[in-house]
């Protein structure tokens, strides 16, 4: 177990800046997830963190020790990729020993850890069979498998579950949060894929081309992000937003959406009139308003999911507007509501992008 440091990692491939100097410290013991658009760069990061490729600048550091520029095998880390990349021609307590071997253990002590790691992954009855002859998710368990043995530092994963089908996904989602909670080791963990962050994450580290855009728990993202692109990438369905323009702030906020005006109870001081912003609104905050509401919108489409709804309404010159429904939802294409929205939830972001107030900043 250890942690870890990036101070100004940059990484460049010839003339394409990737990684724009990332500062980032990982305590021991915290999973840490990576998430971001495909392209971003989390993989990159990854393999810069594990000693694949080298930073163009900055520092890493773990457990106190600079290692910017020791090689892989030299970082005492382990990698699980997507991939599984098992060796075909070996059983699954070769596949697992093999590093161990290379490293020079006692035959005792190999045996011990893979017998350990097997019982942990409920892989002990397979030990003996070849990878073609276990199933996806039992595969990709041999690989974590694989690194378990290795007592590593820190684990890194790389999008580990993006071959498995939706039902195994979630089945081994969870049993990485338990072998997390069992073995208490530093992880970095790389997906697209939000649920998966959500779920897994002590903190996830936002990326947008090579930034970072946002570090916090998932529910510090969720509830307060700090700029538009999480705020937009962090949910789903995605946070509304909608593009408005400050009438006056003078006690009430009233902001200009399309050719409407809509008052809001909460002032938000520091916002000039004529000033653009884009007001931010959870699905599950848009309510359906039982007089004229704040804004009238006719339903486009209604996606039932029995425990949940999702409804997609429309008005001219505003983008799609999707609200939340708990349980079964009465309304059908064509119906005409009026929404509201609710003043405690609102986000509102500057030109720029930036939070200017959301629930946690109340006037900031
Ligand atoms: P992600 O994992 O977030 O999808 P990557 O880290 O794989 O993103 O890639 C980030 C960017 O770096 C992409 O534009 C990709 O094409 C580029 N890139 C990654 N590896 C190389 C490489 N070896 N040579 C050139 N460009 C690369
Ligand atoms: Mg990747």
């Amino acid at each position: 177990m250890a942690d870890l440091k990036l101070t100004g990692a940059r990484k460049s491939f010839g003339p394409i800046d990737v990684l724009h100097g990332i500062d980032l410290a990982v305590r021991d013991g915290e999973f840490v997830v990576f998430v971001g658009p495909s392209g971003c760069g989390k993989s990159t990061l990854l393999r810069v963190i594990a000693g694949l490729e080298t930073v163009t600048s900055g520092e890493i550091h773990i457990d106190g020790a600079r290692v910017t520029h020791l090689p892989a095998s030299e970082r005492g880390l382990a990698m699980v990729f997507q991939s599984y990349a098992l060796y075909p021609h070996m059983s699954v307590r070769r596949n697992m020993a093999f590093a161990l071997e290379n490293m020079g253990l006692r035959p005792a002590e190999i045996e011990s850890r893979v017998a350990r790691a097997a019982t942990m992954l409920r892989l002990t009855d397979y030990l003996d069979r070849k990878p073609k002859a276990l199933s996806g998710g039992q595969r990709q368990r041999v690989a974590i498998g694989r690194a378990i043995v290795r007592d590593p530092k820190i684990f890194l994963f790389d999008e580990p579950l993006s071959n498995l089908d939706a039902e195994l996904r979630v089945a081994t989602r969870k049993e990485l949060a338990a072998l997390h909670a069992e073995i208490g080791g530093t992880m970095i963990y790389v997906t697209h894929d939000q649920v998966e962050a959500m779920t897994l994450a002590d903190r996830i580290v936002v990326l947008n081309a090579g930034r970072i855009a946002q570090v916090g728990t998932p529910l510090e993202l969720y509830n307060h992000p700090s700029n538009v692109f999480v705020a937009g990438f962090i949910g789903s369905p995605r946070m509304n937003l909608l593009p408005a323009m400050v009438a006056a702030d003078d006690g009430t906020l009233r902001l200009g959406i399309g050719d409407r005006e809509i008052a809001l109870p909460r002032p938000a001081s520091g916002l000039a009139e004529g000033q653009s912003v884009t007001l931010g609104i959870r699905p599950e905050h848009v309510e359906i308003a039982p007089d004229a509401g704040m804004l009238g919108v006719s339903v486009d489409l209604v996606e039932q999911l029995g425990g949940e709804s999702f409804v997609s309404a429309t008005a001219p010159g505003l983008p799609e507007i999707t609200l939340r429904q708990h349980g079964q939802s009465r309304l059908r294409r064509g119906d005409v509501i009026a929404i509201s929205f609710t003043p405690d939830h609102l986000h509102l972001f500057d030109a720029t992008g930036a939070a200017l107030a959301g629930p946690d900043r109340p006037g900031a």
